[in-house]
C-alpha cells in the first residue's frame, strides 16, 4: 500500500445533505428485476437482473462481485436512473428514484456519483482539469463566484492526493492512476452521500490498484461518504466493504456480512470464486478452479442458474430455483443476516 494520502474536508456550499430517516438506509433496492429486449428478435429479451434486493447504509460500504455480464453495471445505471427500471423500486434518501421529476432527479444526482472503469474515457480529452472540476459545481450552483470554485478545485485535487497547481493540463498529461483520481475528485465535487465505484482499478496497474483503494479507504473514513463498490476482484473486498452480495446470472446467490462471508462462504459459487484468487484469508476447499463459463444469458439454465457448473448439484438444482433466504445455521449467532441461494442451505 502507498503511503497516507491527505485528505482536507471539502465545504458544501449547496446541494446541502439531506436527511435520512433514523436507521432508514441510505440506499434501498427492492426486488429490482431488468431485462433487454434482443435486437433481432423483439419479442424475447435476456434477463439483466432478477429481484434483486440490497441496501447501503449511511456511511457503509457494500460490495457487488461476480464475473462479466453477472448484471453489475446494469445495477449501477439503474441506481443512477441512466435507463429505466422493468419492476421493483430504488429508494435513495427514502425516495423511490425513479418516480422523480427531472428538477428533482438532477438535485438528487448531486448527492450520488460514479466512479467509472477506464479513467481516459469518462473524462473529457478536450478540457482541463480545472475545467473538468468546476463542470459539476456550475451544474449544482457550488460556490457563489469564481473565487470559490478556483478555491474549491483546489481542494479537490488536495483531497485527492494531486498538485492543485496541475489543473492547467489536459487529461493526457497524466498517468492512468492520477487520471482516475481527477475521476474521483469530480465525482467528489458535490459532495455526494453515496459514491458508486464500478470496477474503479481494474484498468490500472498492480501498485497503482492499491494506492486508489488506499484513497478510497481513506475518503470514506474522512467525508463519511457511502461506498457501493462493483468488482469481479474479491481480494480488495475485506480492506474496503464491511457487506458483499455476490451475483450470478443477474441474481444474487449469497450476501451478508463481508468478514462471515469470506470466512465461511455458504454458495458453491462464492467459494469457487473465493478460491481463484489469492486470498489469505479464503477457506481452502475442492473448488480451485471455477470450472466453465458462465450461461448465456438469452438462455439460461432451469432451475439454480449455477448447476451447470456446480460439482453439487441434485437432481432438484435442474428444476427448481432456489430463493434467497437465511441461512438456518446462522440466523441466531448473525443477527445482520447472511443470506443464500442454494438447495443445500436449509431455511430457518
Ligand atoms: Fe449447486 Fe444446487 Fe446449490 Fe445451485 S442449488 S449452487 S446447483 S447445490
Amino acid at each position: 500500500m502507498g503511503p497516507p494520502i491527505p485528505v482536507t474536508p471539502t465545504s458544501r456550499t449547496a446541494p446541502g445533505p439531506r436527511t435520512t430517516a433514523r436507521g432508514a438506509p441510505l440506499l434501498e433496492l427492492t426486488n429490482v428485476y431488468k431485462s433487454f429486449p434482443l435486437r433481432r428478435e423483439r419479442h424475447r429479451a435476456v434477463r439483466a437482473l432478477d429481484r434483486v434486493s440490497v441496501q447501503v447504509p449511511e456511511r457503509g460500504a457494500l460490495a457487488i462481485v461476480g464475473e462479466s455480464g453477472c448484471g453489475k453495471s446494469t445495477l449501477a445505471r439503474l441506481i443512477l436512473r441512466l435507463m429505466p427500471i422493468d419492476a421493483g423500486t430504488i429508494r435513495f434518501e427514502g425516495t423511490d428514484i425513479h418516480s422523480l421529476r427531472r428538477p428533482d432527479l438532477r438535485r438528487m444526482r448531486a448527492r450520488m456519483s460514479m466512479v467509472f472503469q477506464d479513467p481516459l474515457g469518462s473524462l473529457n480529452p478536450a478540457l482541463t482539469i480545472a475545467e473538468t472540476l468546476r463542470e459539476p459545481l456550475e451544474i449544482h450552483r457550488i460556490g457563489r463566484n469564481t473565487d470559490e470554485r478556483r478555491m474549491h478545485v483546489a481542494r479537490l485535487l488536495e483531497q485527492v492526493g494531486l498538485d492543485p497547481a496541475w489543473s492547467v493540463r489536459r487529461p493526457d498529461a497524466f498517468s492512468g492512476g492520477q487520471r482516475q483520481r481527477i475521476a474521483i475528485a469530480r465525482a467528489l465535487a458535490t459532495a455526494p452521500r453515496l459514491l458508486i465505484c464500478d470496477e474503479p482499478t481494474s484498468a490500472l496497474d498492480v501498485s497503482v490498484q492499491a494506492r486508489i483503494l488506499d484513497l478510497l479507504r481513506q475518503l470514506q473514513h474522512d467525508t463519511g461518504v457511502a461506498l457501493l463498490f462493483i468488482t469481479h476482484n474479491l481480494a480488495i473486498v475485506p480492506d474496503l466493504c464491511d457487506q458483499v452480495a455476490v451475483m450470478y446470472l443477474g441474481r444474487i446467490v449469497e450476501q451478508g456480512p463481508t468478514r462471515t462471508v469470506f470466512s465461511r462462504p455458504r454458495h458453491p459459487y462464492t467459494r469457487a470464486l473465493l478460491d481463484s484468487v489469492p486470498l489469505p484469508r479464503a477457506t481452502p476447499n475442492a473448488l480451485n478452479v471455477l470450472p466453465g463459463e458462465p450461461p448465456n444469458p438469452i438462455n439460461p439454465p432451469n432451475g439454480c442458474a449455477f448447476h451447470p457448473r456446480c460439482p453439487l448439484a441434485e437432481p432438484r438444482c435442474r428444476e427448481t430455483t432456489p430463493a434467497l433466504r437465511t441461512d438456518r445455521d446462522e440466523c441466531d449467532t448473525d443477527p445482520v443476516g447472511r443470506r443464500v441461494a442454494c438447495h443445500l442451505v436449509e431455511a430457518p
